[in-house]
């Protein structure tokens, strides 16, 4: 009797060369982190794929959904997992291509890892196209474009047969790349920003600017119901807030209102830099694109850009709005960062705020707050919510840590 499976397939994470091995080792501890609802029995490397396997049948259908969503999954499979007798896998083989309804015509593709098997790929690709043109006398073989594809792959002691498969988000492993830490506010853009780090292998740890006590803290629980929209795929393990309304309402007294956005976002950047070295993260994450807003074009993101030595990554900078909202949607956080909550985004804003701001300018009003003692009793008062994940590792002293980082040379 056939039994389900699902067989993941990667691109990436096989071209790594020596450091293959140790990319899907961390493949498949995402994969396992991700099915932890689901009974799963075995995540093992076969051939080239990952074979995944559940002691109960129910579960490989919405484990299917959410391994497609793991990053460094390029394709999965639903297969029929069966010995190397003919008469099983031909059975198994009619069953796969019936999934594919509707569709007229169709082809088989065997392929053997091992050669200790008598029939060659050719022989194979007869054998079980014969058990099919039999089960299936008004469907047509064809070679070029068919419209179902049965994949028979033949391994030791087993063989695998599908004809589902459906293409993965790509990308790399989540911790296999390092830690960055993003600014996640609850709009549309820097949840993406988020999503294409991790899909790139990156451990993501947001930090969220609350105004509160300024505003109410609903901009954190949307926070949070971002990081959960991504689990089970992408886990994120802490969300750092800031309650920043008070600063925002130091800097809004004391600087010029066109300035205003432009230095809370210093403050936000030297923050989050401060977080990130706490963190042991290599580089800061926004969800800017440029032109979007005020804040966004070339001379503010310069004027911003200048507080931090890390590098900042914006990876929707040539992106388009239309094409972020695609993205949010597929990812399931759009309609979560459609609820409007006020954040430091809604605070204190100038009616018309500066778009192409000059660098002295922007130092002179710099010069205006106590930058320092904002951003060190900023650090000091930082709060946080974990969030169950295997790939985030929390920094061992985060108190005791950030005390002893001495405060950076701002002197530009
Ligand atoms: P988003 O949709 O991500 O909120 P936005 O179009 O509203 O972006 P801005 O408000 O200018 O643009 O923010 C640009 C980037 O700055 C955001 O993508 C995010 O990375 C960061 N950011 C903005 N507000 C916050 C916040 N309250 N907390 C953390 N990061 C923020
Ligand atoms: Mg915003």
């Amino acid at each position: 009797m056939a039994s389900r499976v699902c067989l993941v397939h990667y691109h990436e994470v096989g071209l790594k060369g020596k450091n293959r091995a140790h990319f899907e080792h961390v493949l498949m501890d995402s994969i396992k982190a991700a099915c932890a609802a689901f009974s799963l029995s075995c995540v093992t490397r076969i051939s080239g794929h990952i074979l995944v396997t559940f002691s109960d049948a129910a579960s490989v259908e919405p484990a299917f959904e959410v391994i497609r969503r793991v990053p460094g999954v390029a394709r999965v499979s639903l297969a029929y997992h069966t010995n190397r007798d003919p008469e099983e896998y031909g059975r198994a083989a009619v069953r796969a291509l019936g999934e594919a309804e509707p569709f007229h015509t169709f082809k088989v593709s065997a392929k053997r890892s091992n050669t200790d098997y008598p029939l060659t790929s050719m022989d194979l690709n007869r054998q079980v196209g014969e058990v099919l043109c039999e089960a299936f006398p008004d469907k047509k073989v064809q070679m070029r474009d068919p419209d179902a594809v049965v994949n028979v792959l033949v391994v030791q002691g087993s063989v695998y047969v599908y004809a589902r498969s459906e293409r993965g988000v790509g990308g790399l492993p989540v911790g296999s790349a390092g830690k960055v830490v993003t600014l996640l506010s609850s709009g549309i853009d820097s949840p993406v920003a988020t999503w294409m780090l991790a899909r790139r292998g990156a451990v993501c740890v947001p930090v969220h600017f609350s105004g509160r006590p300024q505003t109410a803290d609903t901009s954190e629980y949307l926070c949070q119901d971002i990081i959960e929209r991504l689990a089970p795929a992408i886990q994120i393990g802490r969300l750092y807030v800031v309650p920043f309304g008070d600063a925002q309402r130091e800097i809004s007294l004391a600087c010029p209102g066109d300035l205003r956005v432009i230095m809370y976002r210093r403050v936000m950047y030297a923050v989050a830099e401060r977080i990130a070295r706490i963190e042991g993260a290599k580089a800061i994450v926004t969800g800017e694109s440029l032109g979007q807003v005020a804040s966004q074009t070339l001379e503010n993101i310069m004027a911003v850009n200048e507080v931090v030595d890390i590098p900042v990554f914006r990876p929707l900078i040539g992106s388009d709005k239309q094409e972020i909202i695609a993205r949010a949607e597929e990812i399931g956080t759009y309609d979560i960062s459609c609820e409007t909550a006020p954040d430091c985004c809604t605070l204190f804003m100038p009616r018309r705020p500066e778009t192409h701001a000059k660098l002295e300018a922007v130092h002179e009003a710099w010069e205006c707050i106590d930058h320092e003692a904002m951003i060190e009793r900023l650090v000091g008062a930082v709060e946080y919510v974990d969030f169950e994940s295997s790939s985030y590792r929390p920094p061992r002293m985060l108190r005791a840590h950030h005390d002893a980082l001495a405060p950076r040379d701002a002197s530009m």
